[in-house]
């Protein structure tokens, strides 16, 4: 299977994401229908049968998917069959709480080296791993073999950052400031940026929305 399918828009990818989610909960199960996953991600049927196509024939008719095969399929199409390394940028409070959370060294995702400005913060540990300081960062992604960056400093300095790793070989920047980082560097790679400013204001509105009330101050 390749990795790498340009036919698969990001929109696309995300639904492989939610559908592999529901079947990790459905490991017990031998098959799964594209009705039951359209009705666990809220899509309809055809749209999950479409997708799935993509990946090669893996369904048959009236007997549905089996889990095992489809999760691998999907696991291949997304690129986490495999392990992946990443360097974190910026070790505040949000970096540390990304430090702890298991889900990402469940899913294949490692962090291997952290990076700050901080004089006070240089030398200290945190699980394990030494916090260097930023001139070290270009040489050391080559040496932890890092494909991978994570962002979280403070907006200003993003952008020069993410231009830096871009031309350090990082292949992909997950980008946790609040701003847009596009460079002439990282217009060449993906970044993923997640404004969690951006996605409580979507709640406000979306609960808003549901009662009804037009707000007029
Ligand atoms: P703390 O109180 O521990 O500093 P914080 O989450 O309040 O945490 P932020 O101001 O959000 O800190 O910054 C996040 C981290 O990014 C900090 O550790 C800070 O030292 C670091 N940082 C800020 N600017 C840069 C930069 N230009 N390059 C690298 N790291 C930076």
């Amino acid at each position: 299977v390749k990795g790498d399918d340009p036919k698969l828009s990001p929109a696309a990818g995300r639904r492989l994401s939610q559908y592999l989610r529901v079947l990790r909960g459905d490991r017990g199960a031998g098959t799964v229908s594209s009705e039951s996953l359209a009705k666990s991600v809220g899509v309809s049927a055809a749209q999950v049968r479409r997708d799935l196509a993509s990946l090669g024939h893996l369904g048959q008719r009236g007997v549905g998917y089996d889990v095992t095969l489809l999760a691998d399929a999907i696991r291949h199409t997304l690129g986490i069959h495999r392990e992946w390394r990443a360097v974190l940028i910026g070790v505040g409070n949000l970096a540390r709480a990304l430090l702890r959370y298991r889900g990402f060294a469940e899913q294949g995702f490692h962090i291997v080296g952290l990076f700050d400005a901080d004089p006070a913060k240089i030398g200290t540990s945190l699980e394990r791993l030494s916090i260097e300081p930023m001139e070290n960062l270009v040489k050391r992604v080559q040496d932890l073999q890092a494909e991978l960056a994570i962002l979280t400093i403070p907006s200003d300095a993003a952008a020069a950052i993410a231009e830096t790793l871009a031309t350090a070989g990082i292949r992909g920047i997950l980008n946790f400031a609040p701003t847009l980082i596009r460079t002439p560097a990282t217009t060449t790679i993906p970044i993923v940026s997640v404004d969690l400013a951006i996605q409580i204001e979507q709640l406000a509105f979306q609960v808003q929305a549901r009662s009804g009330a037009r707000v007029v101050e």
